[in-house]
């Protein structure tokens, strides 16, 4: 069975191939770097990991492209509070965004372009737009995109733009628009943007959010690419913009399948900035929960379901992914170096069929975990042979090349934290168990439990997050 996804502007699952057979092309909105991105936000950038690594698991190239958003209303108003220079502001929070998404072991993208550095490829197609008549200039030196001049706008949202334009307001600013459902592709310099302009044809001012996506998607991807994927808030204007300003400058398709992932609740609400419902990964790393652990929660859920963010959830992430790594501590135990080879076993092939559909993750799991249950019941009768454990860690390892949390959470320490786990092992040779106990607290004092092996010792996370959200 190949892979089928659900394409949102055919409303249906639909079989996927590259347009070009062999390298998969895909944008996906990525982060307003005004402040530290929260888990609701991971839940979008892990969705686009999942998708991009299972590409990978069948065997296809990718090239991912993901904007950085430094420039917008929220981001100016913020560099005001904060009294700090634009490139000042969004350096910091682009540094926390790529630290919290390394730390969740998300693949960076393989381009990151941030909006202010492609600002004259912005200009470039907002002219193209201007000189075909699909965008028009207004008294104030704005430029916006004439809605009615596109027949398909409204078709990836199946909204109807007749409907929503009477019931829209106008705001102060965008006087002069022909219609009020027609939007910013460049907006004329204001009192409140201070310092932040560009200069233009049209003279002084910043381009619109949507143009962004155009413009640095096509010129990284090409005029036609395979998937464009971001949360569903964004299907509606965010990319049903995009669409129109792309296929009217170039005639082209511009993106084969749109993929939207469900948000992340708190309480039945979306995670926002807006509604002060929202965790960060730090937050929920303080509280005592693994990366590995959030990794999969936001994961393990099919993405278009949405998801609680509950205790009860939180815990039961941090259960399988210790399943997971326990799992395979055991294979490690009885497989040797030269038993490890890559396998094709059944559990391979249940994995693959569940993905294929949509990304059944969720279904995926179920059947991995049958596996594992049906294995460590050998273990404990000491039927597993270490041919068997060498090549169950590689297939084992495949299927961590999807969802990336089996291998350990390794706990950031020090050199000299370092040395005095090999201080206590020494301490505990010389049955000095006083030195050796005084070690052990310093590290529980800092959340860590050493687990003594026959291997050596293991530095673990002490709780499964007990803390209350
Ligand atoms: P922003 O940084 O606000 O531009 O958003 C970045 C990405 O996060 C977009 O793809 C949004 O759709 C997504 N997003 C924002 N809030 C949530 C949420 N609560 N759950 C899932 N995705 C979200
Ligand atoms: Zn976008």
């Amino acid at each position: 069975m190949s892979l089928k996804l659900f394409n949102t502007l055919s409303g249906k699952p639909e079989s996927f191939k590259p347009l070009d057979d062999k390298t998969v092309r895909i944008y996906s909105c990525g982060p307003t770097v005004y402040d530290v991105p929260h888990i609701g936000n991971f839940r979008a950038f892990l969705f686009f990991d999942l998708v991009k690594r299972y590409l990978r698991f069948l065997g296809y190239e990718v090239n991912h492209v993901m904007n950085i958003t430094d420039i917008d209303d929220k981001i100016i108003a913020r560099c005001g509070e904060e009294g700090k220079s634009l490139s000042e502001l969004t350096n910091e929070y682009r540094a926390a965004f790529e630290k919290d998404a390394v730390s969740l072991r998300i693949d960076l993208p393989d381009t990151l372009p941030a909006a202010t550095d492609h600002i004259d490829d912005m200009i470039d197609l907002i002219k193209q737009l201007i000189d075909k008549d699909y965008a028009y200039l207004t008294d104030d030196g704005s430029v916006f995109f004439k809605i009615g001049s596109f027949p398909n706008y409204g078709r990836l949202s199946n909204i109807d733009t007749s409907q929503l334009s009477s019931t829209e307001r106008v705001t102060d600013d965008e006087y002069g628009k022909e219609n009020p459902q027609d939007f910013a592709l460049w907006k004329a310099w204001k009192e409140e943007d201070g310092e932040i302009e560009w200069e233009s044809p049209w003279g002084r001012g910043r381009p619109g959010w949507h143009i962004e996506c155009s413009a640095m998607s096509m010129k990284y991807l090409g005029e036609e690419f395979d998937i464009h994927c971001g949360g569903v808030d964004l299907i509606f204007p965010h990319h049903e913009n995009e669409i129109a300003q792309s296929v009217c400058a170039t005639d082209k398709l511009f993106v084969n399948f749109w993929l939207h992932c469900e948000h992340l609740l708190v309480n039945g609400a979306k995670m926002s900035k807006s509604l002060q419902n929202f965790y960060t990964i730090t937050d929920l790393i303080n509280r005592g929960y693994t990366a590995s652990a959030i990794r999969y929660l936001l994961t393990s859920s099919h993405y278009r379901h949405k998801v609680d963010l509950t205790e009860e959830h939180l815990l039961a992430a941090s259960q399988a992914v210790n399943r997971f790594q326990d799992f395979r501590r055991r294979l490690e135990k009885l497989a040797t170096s030269s038993s490890r080879h890559e396998a094709d076993l059944p559990v391979l092939d249940e994995f693959r069929k569940a993905m294929n559909n949509d990304l059944n993750i969720a279904k995926a799991m179920g059947k991995v975990f049958d596996w594992i249950r049906e294995v460590n019941r050998k273990i404990d009768s000491n039927e597993l042979t270490t041919e068997e454990a060498g090549s169950f860690i590689e297939v084992l390892d495949k299927i961590d090349s999807v969802i990336a949390v089996v291998s350990d959470d390794k706990p950031e320490i020090t050199d000299e934290e370092a040395t005095m786990i090999d201080e206590r092992e020494k301490a505990r040779q010389e049955k000095n168990w006083s030195r050796a106990d005084e070690i052990r607290d310093y590290f529980r004092s800092r959340g860590f439990e050493l687990e003594d092996t026959p291997d050596g010792t293991i530095l673990k996370r002490s709780k499964e997050g007990s803390d209350k959200l």
